[in-house]
């Protein structure tokens, strides 16, 4: 393991008014894997994310990135480090056509020849995207979308993506095609992931360590290899006897 992780969340609480949704987290993201956090619904995985890239500002802790410290940064700043956000439920520019989406990905870039690569790159990930890039992305189905938003992320060459729940309202088939693709990403392209998923078991398949989340805490990390065949995990999230 390198001595310094991508990411280091070190005790971070944050809050809704009086409602404390995270609760002093900590947790490491090594540069080259993809990291999972599990979580049931409402166990405060979005949170999570949101406050990594500065929605939300935290009540106490610290969030390194590479090294620097982005506690509370505006969220612009910490897209220009190199961190992007696939938030969930999608949210791509519905009236913009698809490929204006992948292109807006890559604002923050002025190497037009490497954006015009990765743009080919991400048409190759997601051939559907190239078929509709004339399209408005408003008309593209739900699981289209997430390949979208997912593509716009991976056009501003990002050295972390956090994913929100890819697999949300997607069939079992769909979900298992973008995480095949999620995993390509990361092994192809060196990108770290962090991703928050309910789908236990697509995302300990996928994912190199993950953190299991309880009600704001952390209640159990380990290689995924080792989560995937602790009891607990197999009762609770695996939904195995
Ligand atoms: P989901 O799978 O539903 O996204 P989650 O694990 O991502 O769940 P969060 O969305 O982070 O959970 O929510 C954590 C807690 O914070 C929940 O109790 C939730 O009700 C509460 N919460 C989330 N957003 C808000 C908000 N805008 N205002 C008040 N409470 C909120």
């Amino acid at each position: 393991t390198p001595a310094q992780p991508l990411l280091r969340l070190q005790n971070v609480e944050s809050a809704y008014g009086p409602i404390k949704a995270i609760r002093g987290v900590s947790l490491q993201v090594q540069p080259g894997e993809i990291t999972t956090v599990l979580g049931s619904n409402g166990a405060g995985k979005t949170t999570i994310l949101k406050t990594i890239s500065g929605i939300i500002d935290p009540r106490k802790g610290s969030i390194e990135f590479q090294g620097a410290d982005i506690t509370a940064q505006d969220p612009a700043a910490i897209v220009r480090r190199g961190l992007m956000h696939v938030p969930e439920g999608r949210e791509v520019f519905a009236l913009l056509s698809v490929r204006d989406n992948l292109i807006m990905g890559a604002y923050t870039r002025s190497d037009a020849d490497a954006v015009a690569r990765d743009l080919e790159q991400v048409y190759a990930y997601f051939p559907i995207l190239k078929e509709r890039a004339a399209q408005d992305a408003g008309l593209l189905s739900g699981g289209q979308q997430q390949m979208l938003s997912i593509s716009r992320a991976l056009m501003a060459n990002p050295a972390l993506i956090l994913l929100d729940e890819p697999s949300l309202g997607l069939s079992p088939r769909l979900t298992k095609e973008i995480f095949e693709i999620v995993v390509r990403i990361n092994r192809e392209r060196g990108t770290t992931i962090l991703l928050v998923e309910q789908n236990a078991n697509m995302a300990l398949n996928a994912a190199d360590y993950g953190y299991v989340l309880e009600n704001g805490r952390i209640v159990m990390e380990g290689s995924c290899e080792v989560l995937r065949n602790k009891d607990d995990i197999k009762e609770f999230y695996l939904g195995m006897k």
